[in-house]
């Protein structure tokens, strides 16, 4: 049986669980090309319970395509902190000036053009034209690709893109034309609720118990297939957490590489030792501060803070002085550095009640 005859019979199973288990989700009551677009773009890597939040402040701070394609990169990756992947928000801003400059504001509204744009690729692309303009292409990514390999029983390696196209095309011949946007949310709802990855699938809550392949032959865990993760490199860096009244010091990271153009906690690798001679900084009181880890995709950062208390106020170029109103609202800090908020607001509030205190 190919791939196709053995996915014709799931969906119709497939749509009638989706009409009762859809959940309600912002962009899918209001599912304008614009909205389908920023909700696809977040939700790649994030958890939709996640994501709600983001996309309710993003929303709300840019309604249209022209306000975003308008907005100031820093008040953008502010918006976007928190999220990871801040080259997903460039691209989404290069985008919407493409849509609002090139075209005249005019939406693209098929899956060739929406190729085009900066940052959308073949899954978003055929996301946003089967939900926003009904057009019948999949949108396949590796939710999709985990519950049609485990519902078929197929072993192609996923990250290979000959698996990928094989499986777009059975996709493409078996959905329904009138429901494309229906087909493939529900595919990718399957997904998130119940096919669950990591050998943790809810099969006895799935619309495919009984046609399922991976189930009947006992090789859910063994599905999808892909080939092993390469290990990650680790790198020790020490982060200064720099305090002087009231106010931290924040750098701006290269505009090339890893959480570029981002600001941050200044921070090196741990063979350097001399850093805080090199800012000028020698003779400055010095405190242990928490430690943090931070896993991106081929790096971990085993990170220790360092709290230090210059006598002067003078900082290298470039870096800035920051209040708390200044971390919360103007500065797009990557969450690498999460682990080292609690321990800066502290100090910035202890200022802050002295200071009160002292009037
Ligand atoms: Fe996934 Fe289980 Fe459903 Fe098969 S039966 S598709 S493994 S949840």
């Amino acid at each position: 049986m190919d791939l196709e005859e053995r996915l014709r019979p799931a969906v119709l199973p497939l749509i009638s669980w989706f009409h009762d288990n859809a959940r309600e989700l912002p962009w899918r009551s209001d599912p304008t090309p614009y909205r389908v677009w920023v909700s696809e773009i977040m939700l790649q890597q994030t958890r939709v319970a996640a994501v709600l939040g983001y996309f309710a402040r993003f929303m709300a701070a840019l309604p249209t395509v022209e306000a975003l394609a308008d907005v100031e990169e820093d008040e953008l990756l502010k918006l976007w902190q928190g999220l990871g992947y801040y080259n997903r928000a460039r691209n989404l801003q290069k985008a919407a000036r493409q849509i609002v400059y090139d075209r005249g504001g005019v939406f693209p509204d098929t899956y060739r053009e929406l190729l085009t744009l900066a940052g959308v690729g073949d899954y978003t692309a055929g996301a946003i034209a089967s939900i926003a303009f009904g057009e019948a292409v999949p949108a396949v990514d590796g939710n999709v690709l985990r519950v049609v390999t485990r519902l078929t029983g197929d072993t192609g390696d996923i990250t290979k893109p000959e698996t990928k196209a094989r499986i777009r095309s059975a996709l493409a011949a078996v959905m329904p034309q009138n429901l494309p946007g229906a087909f493939n949310q529900a595919l990718m709802e399957l997904g998130a609720l119940v096919c669950l990855p990591n050998g943790a699938p809810e099969c006895e809550r799935c619309p495919w118990q009984t046609l399922c392949a991976a189930r009947r032959e006992g090789t859910i865990d063994a599905l999808p297939v892909k080939p092993p993760k390469k290990q990650r490199k680790v790198e020790g860096r020490t982060v200064y957490l720099i305090f002087r009244a009231g106010k931290v010091a924040l750098r701006r990271r290269p505009d090339k590489g890893l959480l570029r153009g981002l600001w941050e906690f200044p921070n090196v690798t741990d063979d350097r030792e001399d850093a805080l001679a090199q800012w000028g900084m020698a003779d400055a009181a010095t405190l242990d501060g928490p430690r943090a880890r931070h896993i991106f995709t081929h790096i971990e950062w085993h990170m220790q803070s360092v709290q230090v208390f210059p006598s002067g106020e003078a900082l290298p170029e470039g870096w800035v002085w920051a209040d708390r109103a200044a971390l919360e609202e103007r500065y797009p800090i990557p969450n690498a550095f999460d682990g080292f908020r609690a321990c800066v607001e502290g100090q910035l509030r202890q200022t802050e009640a002295r200071e009160a205190w002292e009037l």
